[in-house]
């Protein structure tokens, strides 16, 4: 129900309001709140949120949009959060929670407002499992539009490479069901394309059949920094398409849910999800705990449902700036450089500075081809710093600090789930120029009044 009673003639939004089942708030109303990102540094301050009920609020919020020259964004849970000001509509995608797992054809059919936890949990009795990222609270469709990576993406491949079908509204308004032979060039697009393309409200996947994995993290003291590293870099050379695994360098804050030997200091983290079993498993981790003793010891057969225990990644919201990069290789001397300029002892303001190995399954083109592009990189770097005192002024200052010294080694793009902005260059840096081309090609074809043209899109110049 709507929050307030209209009044006619004082804000075009009051006519919107008997367009939608769901609910619109504007600043100050009750439900406006909802819009506060997970990621709080980043200004979300839309002109009204629509807590969209259906498909057809997101359509009649669209339509109403091009009518009266606004914009429209669609959020979940902020974890991906670009700035939106007063001439933005944010639909927000909460309450499309639909969540239907067929155990017989292994597929689910959720609602785009769902979180990967509740996707996991809905599976698991059915020893099943949808590929979810390492941050369980994120949502399902901002995750699958950047194409998702997940702790055993080298086994199984990017998780949108297993999605069978979306439901779409574009920027004119349309209800579309998009799949491998319906609109095959926007099922192209939106496997990458993140909202470029338009609002997704539902999304169709592949299951995998996994109850357990073998994994977790190993945790050392900051001291054993370079000799971890360099152990975990022989790890990754040869590691079989089974296992996949990233390195961490933390500086947790004493915050209630940090583990106490984590805890206000330096840490390093080596995380690893294999579908192998223990031994064999064990066999590739061994060489690691000869070099140091780890202070925390995660690794184990864990449950699909705590899948999350791999990164183990912040749940509750806080002020963060986030950097990715793509490098072709990582040597032993990138190692050290790393080390040097964010390893324990470097003075790094950053909070997690984490390289994922890619390769395996992610490599490889899947049979419907699909807008993420770079899958040839090898490694994925990512850095977290919380814009809080007393390291706030330097987070983004040490960003070029990182990259001026990873240079040799980067390819000078980033993916598009780990780059989130509405900066154009870094937009495109996300895409090769072909992709990009037909990207913004097909957002024009499908939002002909630019009602889309916001955030994390891709478009041609007008
Ligand atoms: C702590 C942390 C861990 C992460 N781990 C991983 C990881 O392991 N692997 C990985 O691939 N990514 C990871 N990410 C990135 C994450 O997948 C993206 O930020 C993703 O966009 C979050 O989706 P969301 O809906 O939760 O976020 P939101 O901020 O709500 O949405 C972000 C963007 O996603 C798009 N989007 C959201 N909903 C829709 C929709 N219904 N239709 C169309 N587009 C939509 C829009 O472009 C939107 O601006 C991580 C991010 C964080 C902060």
């Amino acid at each position: 129900m709507n929050q307030r009673t209209p009044t006619v003639g004082t804000d075009p939004i009051d006519a919107l309001r008997t367009a939608v089942t769901g609910s619109i708030s504007v600043p100050g109303e009750p439900g406006y709140d909802v819009a506060t990102p997970w990621n709080v540094a980043v200004p979300v301050r839309p002109r009204a949120v629509i807590a969209v009920e259906n498909a057809l609020d997101v359509s009649a919020t669209v339509r109403f949009a091009g009518e009266h020259g606004l914009k429209v964004a669609v959020q979940r849970t902020g974890h991906g959060a670009v700035p939106l000001g007063d001439d933005v509509l944010l639909v927000h995608t909460g309450r499309l929670t639909e969540c239907l797992i067929d155990p017989d054809t292994r597929t689910a059919r959720l609602g785009a407002g769902l979180v990967w936890q509740q996707v996991i949990d809905a599976a698991a009795p059915h020893g099943l499992a949808p590929l979810a990222g390492s941050a369980p609270h994120v949502g399902v469709a901002g995750f699958l539009t950047g194409g998702g990576i997940g702790p055993l993406v080298r086994t199984y491949g990017l998780s949108s490479d297993h999605v069978r079908a979306f439901d779409l509204v574009t920027g004119d308004g349309d209800l579309l069901r998009v799949t491998s032979e319906q609109h095959a060039e926007l099922f192209w697009g939106l496997r990458g394309g993140k909202a470029t393309l338009g609002i997704v409200t539902a999304v169709e996947i592949d299951l995998v059949p996994l109850p357990h994995f073998y994994g977790g993290a190993l945790y050392f003291d900051g001291a054993d920094a370079d000799a971890v590293a360099h152990a975990w870099l022989d790890l990754c050379a040869g590691l079989p398409e089974h296992s996949s695994t990233s390195l961490a360098f933390l500086q947790l804050p004493p915050l209630p849910g940090v583990p106490e030997p984590l805890a206000g200091r330096a840490t390093v983290a080596v995380r690893f999800a294999s579908v192998a079993g223990e031994a064999e498993s064990e066999e590739i981790l061994g060489a690691l705990r000869t070099v140091a003793t780890p202070i925390l010891d995660g690794i184990g057969t864990l449950p699909y449902t705590a899948l999350g225990a791999v990164h183990a990644d912040p749940v509750d919201p806080m002020p963060v700036h986030e950097h990715s990069a793509l490098t072709r290789e990582l040597t032993h001397d990138a190692i050290d450089v790393l080390l040097s300029v964010a390893g324990p002892g470097s003075h790094s303001p950053q909070t997690i500075i984490e390289m994922r190995l890619l390769g395996g399954a992610l490599a490889r083109e899947p049979r419907h081809r699909s807008a993420f592009c770079h899958r040839d990189a090898a490694f994925s770097l990512f850095v977290s710093g919380v814009l809080a005192p007393p390291s706030a002024d330097v987070v983004v200052a040490h960003i070029q600090v990182i990259d001026r010294a990873l240079a040799p080694w980067a390819t000078g793009t980033s993916l598009p789930n780990f780059t989130a902005t509405s900066d154009p260059d870094r937009i495109a840096r996300t895409y090769d120029d072909d992709t990009a081309h037909w990207l913004g090609a097909l957002a024009d074809e499908h939002d002909t009044h630019g009602v889309l043209r916001v955030g994390q899109v891709v478009r041609r110049p007008r």
